[in-house]
């Protein structure tokens, strides 16, 4: 009888997570050795931290345990943190023992780039999992009710300096501008004290976005309250503050109790310490999602970079495409199973919907329809519970979905 393949997932975002339950349904029973590897015993929907970090959701409801999705007599998961990858000799180490592989699928996921900019890394903080999303939280409460005790005040504390007007910036300036006049309301703040500035070094909010949407999502963040400093890079963090570029010579020093840089991702540093080659931990994969010259290894979500024939860009790291990716693996590990054929990857694109808020957004969908406001909101709602659906069906969406629609 021929041995066993043993499949190893580094990583229970939706990448692996995506990979692991297809896994489920590509091999029988006795069929493969599956392995789950992942540093918490549950998995955080990455794309609803911003809500905890602002605090209109709370850190427990962004995640859920990794044994309610996964078939425990197919899988089998270990809580281990990774710390090294040999391609090489085909094993990986963990803080938990040390595990060997036939077939490897790499989906650690992303990390904060902070581009080399003095101090960011020190003294910005960074909205990269559900723990630091719970920091940014609780720094901000502790600065309203540090306010509201001290006898002489220090308004700089109530300065919330975002970095990065992409993706992810602006929907957590979206969750600020509802969470502000509520935090203002329980610490007995003046919603006048309080400044919330977003700092973009690119000469334009969202880039990629539609215009006439980009304006719309502009005039709704203003409108309650939050400033946009534009075409001015930040060039360095220091503990009071951020200095930022407004001229040839001119730069501005803006004190602030909370800084979150939200400008930038990269794939896992571990991927740099293997001989994998990568830009920004971001691995070009091989259009079966192969990691170049390791035919047994796969790379999917934020560690996987992929060029967009159509523009000559890669495409933009999502979880729409890591979810896509790891149904894409599974079958392709099969397929090197069964000694046929991989398929190339290739993704099928929805559209892209960005919240401003519980209860608005903007929204280019159905190859190139436009909507904004509820409709959006409401659409956008519907794609966080279908990623819901895609991992654990419809038992996990009745558990952990988005209901509250307007
Ligand atoms: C605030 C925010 C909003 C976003 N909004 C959207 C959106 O609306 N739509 C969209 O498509 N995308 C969105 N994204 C991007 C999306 O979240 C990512 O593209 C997606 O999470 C990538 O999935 P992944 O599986 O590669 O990694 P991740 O989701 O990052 O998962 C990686 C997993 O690996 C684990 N891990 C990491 N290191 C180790 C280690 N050393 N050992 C063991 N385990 C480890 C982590 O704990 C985690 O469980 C958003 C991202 C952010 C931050």
């Amino acid at each position: 009888m021929l041995k066993r393949p043993s499949i190893l997932v580094l990583g229970a975002g939706y990448g692996g997570l995506s990979t692991v339950v297809n896994l489920q349904k590509e091999f029988g029973a006795d069929a493969a050795d599956i392995t789950l590897i992942n540093k918490n015993d549950y998995h955080y929907e990455s794309t609803w931290l911003h809500e905890a970090a602002a605090g209109t959701m709370k850190p427990e409801d962004v995640r859920y345990d990794i044994k309610d999705v996964i078939d425990s007599v197919k899988v089998k998961f270990v809580q281990a943190t990774v710390e090294a990858i040999d391609v090489e000799g085909k094993s990986v180490k963990t803080d938990n023992g040390v595990f060997t592989y036939d077939y490897l699928v790499i989906g650690l996921g992303f990390e904060g780039e902070t581009f080399g900019i003095e101090g960011l890394d020190k003294y910005a903080l960074s909205i990269a999992n559900v723990k630091a999303a719970r920091y940014i939280r609780e720094h901000i409460e502790f600065q309203f009710a540090t306010w509201s005790t001290e006898e002489v005040k220090n308004d700089d504390r109530l300065t919330i300096i975002v970095g990065g007007a992409g993706f992810t910036g602006i929907e957590f300036l979206g969750e600020l501008g509802n969470r502000v006049p509520e935090l203002c309301k329980e610490f007995d703040v003046p919603r006048e004290k309080v400044r919330v500035l977003c700092v973009e070094a690119a000469p334009m909010v969202l880039p990629g976005f539609d215009p006439e949407l980009v304006n719309y999502a502009v005039g709704q963040l203003e409108s309650k309250g939050i400033e946009f400093s534009i075409g001015t890079p930040v060039v360095e963090a220091t503990p009071e503050g951020v200095n930022i570029k407004k001229g040839d010579d001119e730069f501005e020093f803006i004190k602030a109790g909370t800084v979150v840089w939200a400008a930038g991702v990269r794939g896992n540093r571990l991927i740099e310490a293997t001989p994998i080659e990568s830009m920004r931990a971001r691995v070009k994969v091989d259009k079966d999602l192969r990691a170049p010259g390791y035919s047994d290894v796969f790379i999917v979500g934020d560690c996987a970079l992929m060029i967009n024939e159509a523009v000559n860009r890669p495409y933009p790291p999502t979880a729409q495409i890591a979810m896509q990716q790891g149904v894409q693996a599974a079958k392709n590990i099969k397929a090197l199973v069964d000694g046929t054929d991989t398929h190339t990857f290739v993704p099928d694109l929805k559209g892209t919907v960005c919240s401003l808020g519980h209860d608005d957004a903007i929204g280019d969908v159905f190859g190139g329809k436009k909507v904004t406001g509820k409709k959006a909101s409401f659409m956008k709602k519907m794609i966080d519970n279908r990623a819901l659906y895609m991992i654990g069906g419809a038992g996990l969406v009745l558990k952990k979905g988005k209901f509250n629609v307007l």
